[in-house]
């Protein structure tokens, strides 16, 4: 649904914009026509000043001259307006693309990747680990008993909590990282270079510094007490599809919840060994 939107919006824009070159192209080229007249008539007037040396003739010659030099810098204006016309028009036309590009890989509450640029980061990064043979962890993390939070405080100050999550997990992650929100209360990071243990030790960065924070409303001074996350961390495998490691780092997830939530849990090695 939001790829047809973006193509529509590319789609419309390259129109625009070859239309818009297509104008500058027209006006330059009829400008081309109109200095090559006005040349003509520049050595007409030089012909016609050697062959008639008279007072009449050089009144003549100096009249088509500032006439002719007049009309051709009334076209030069003109050009340059409307050549300016475009420019802006272009220049606004790629602005509007940078913007539908940055919103068809934001998500709009936290600011953080959205689902579809994760999936396409993943990708790569899969891809680049392979090929550089370089260690690349995924941590999959998701906010412990939400449902609960929001029944009891409302949709709105969930969503608070969100935002205060993804700040958390974007403070912690550097340079080539991506954090993403991957689904409603859950959250993505690939960690590129980084080990399982690695891994777990930024995921139990963000876990800490969760549980750390006592939330309070500064109008109200309401208590909401705290809110924890769990989260399950797989290294990439050079075999790995993107269903594969997403796959292994969600049963770590599973294995954090069903030890009691608020931890951090990696794949089981053992278990990769025997596969
Ligand atoms: P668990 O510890 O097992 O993860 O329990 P949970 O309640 O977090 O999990 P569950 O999947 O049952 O509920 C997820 C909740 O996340 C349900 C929904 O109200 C909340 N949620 C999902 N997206 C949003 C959102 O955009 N804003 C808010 N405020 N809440 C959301
Ligand atoms: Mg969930
Ligand atoms: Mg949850």
């Amino acid at each position: 649904m939001t790829q047809e939107i973006d193509i529509d919006i590319v789609v419309d824009h390259s129109e625009q914009m070859a239309e818009a070159v297509q104008v500058m192209v027209e006006r330059v080229v009829e400008n081309q026509a109109s200095l090559r007249a006005y040349g003509n008539t520049l050595s007409g007037v030089a012909v016609q000043l050697g062959q008639d040396r008279t007072l009449d003739g050089l009144v003549q010659a100096v009249n088509t001259l500032t006439a002719e030099t007049a009309r051709a810098s009334e076209r030069n204006r003109t050009l340059e307006q409307q050549l300016s016309v475009s420019s802006a028009r272009i220049t606004k036309l790629r602005q509007d693309l940078v913007d539908a590009k940055q919103e068809s890989t934001t998500d709009g509450l936290t600011g953080l990747c959205n689902r579809r640029a994760f999936d396409a980061r993943l990708r790569r990064a899969m891809v680049r680990a392979k090929a550089d043979q370089e260690p690349m962890s995924l941590v999959l993390l998701d906010i412990d008993h939400f449902k609960r939070f929001n029944d009891t405080y409302g949709h709105r100050t969930g969503d608070l909590v969100l935002r205060l999550v993804a700040r958390i997990i974007a403070d912690n992650v550097k340079g080539r990282d991506t954090a993403a929100r991957y689904g409603g209360e859950e959250f993505a990071v690939i960690l590129t270079g980084a080990e399982l243990q690695a891994g777990a030790i930024v995921a139990g960065q963000m876990r800490a510094l969760l549980d750390g924070k006592r939330l309070i409303t500064k109008g109200v001074k309401q208590n909401y007490g705290s809110v924890t996350i769990s989260a399950g961390v797989a290294q990439f495998r050079p075999g790995d599809s993107v269903a594969s490691l997403i796959e292994r780092a969600d049963v770590a997830l599973y294995e954090a919840k069903s030890l009691g939530r608020n931890q951090v849990c990696t794949e089981n090695l053992n278990a990769a060994e025997r596969t």
